[in-house]
């Protein structure tokens, strides 16, 4: 993994990462779709561990092939099994939005089929930020992972596009629409940060935002939802960690609506 020193957030220089052990899911092989170096997301963050969109890295670095993803992954289990280790989790996540990457169904296809042949028990992660559910494939394929992690950061569309900086129209409506066509196979992932950025205060945090947030789960119906807060440096320094008693405040508040809720501090 490169580290580049701007701003110290990092990118992957990989198709096929770690293990890394991730607080949320595990002993997690990633994989990044996205370019080697280059960040590729639908969203832009405040917060995002990558840094912002043209930011940092190879502007000319391009994503992987589904043939390429595929050898890399086969390769990579390969050499973790001759050394008697196996992944938890085999998680898409990396330098953006996983399915921006225009095969994302065939190299779920692959993915499957390499799992089951080579580590059985391995669970498939995906972690998306809900931008492409208007795309069918993209639907389906996420039907067939075991973990579909959706990125749902405030039931308040003002808040989500200061927070996430969507690049495209976002609808907040059309977005839960989508997530509740899952039937309750999603996940729903929450980061909650607090801060202040060009004078205008960041906190989605507040009882308005949570209401509607526990509001927006209420129609999504998910299996679960996972909270938390930033663990890393973000591109804008004045962001700040939420408290865990803040946190687990507001996981009391879902779980009291029926949801069972996971915090990472
Ligand atoms: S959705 Fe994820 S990858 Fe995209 S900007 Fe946000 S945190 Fe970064």
């Amino acid at each position: 993994m490169t580290k580049f020193l701007s701003m110290s957030t990092f990118l992957f220089d990989k198709t096929v990462f770690g293990p890394v052990r991730s607080r949320r899911l595990g002993v997690s092989l990633g994989i990044n779709l996205l370019p080697n170096n280059r960040k590729l997301c639908s969203f832009d963050c405040i917060y995002c561990e990558c840094g912002l969109n043209g930011e940092l890295g190879d502007k000319t670095s391009q994503m992987p092939t589904r043939q390429q993803v595929k050898e890399a992954l086969k390769q990579k289990l390969e050499d973790m099994l001759n050394e008697n280790l196996k992944p938890d989790v085999i998680t898409f996540a990396g330098n953006g939005e996983p399915t921006l990457h225009p095969d994302f169904a065939g190299v779920i296809d692959d993915t499957i089929e390499i799992r089951n042949a080579h580590c059985p028990e391995a669970r498939i992660a995906v972690l998306s930020n809900a931008s492409r559910l208007y795309k069918p494939e993209v639907v389906s394929a996420l039907l067939k992972v075991d973990d579909n992690i959706q990125k749902l950061d405030s039931g308040l569309k003002e808040t989500i596009l200061r927070l996430d900086q969507p690049n495209y129209p976002f609808d907040l409506d059309q977005t839960i629409n989508q997530l509740k066509a899952f039937k309750g196979k999603v996940i729903i992932q929450t980061m909650f940060v607090e801060g202040e950025i060009d004078g205008v205060t960041i906190d989605n945090t507040t009882q308005k935002d949570i209401d509607s947030w526990i509001q927006a789960l209420q129609k999504i119906r998910p299996s679960k939802v996972m909270i938390y807060t930033i663990e890393r440096d973000t591109p804008y320094s004045n962001l700040k960690k939420v408290s865990l008693p803040l946190l687990n405040q507001i996981a009391d508040q879902a779980k009291q609506q029926g949801f069972e809720v996971s915090v990472s501090g």
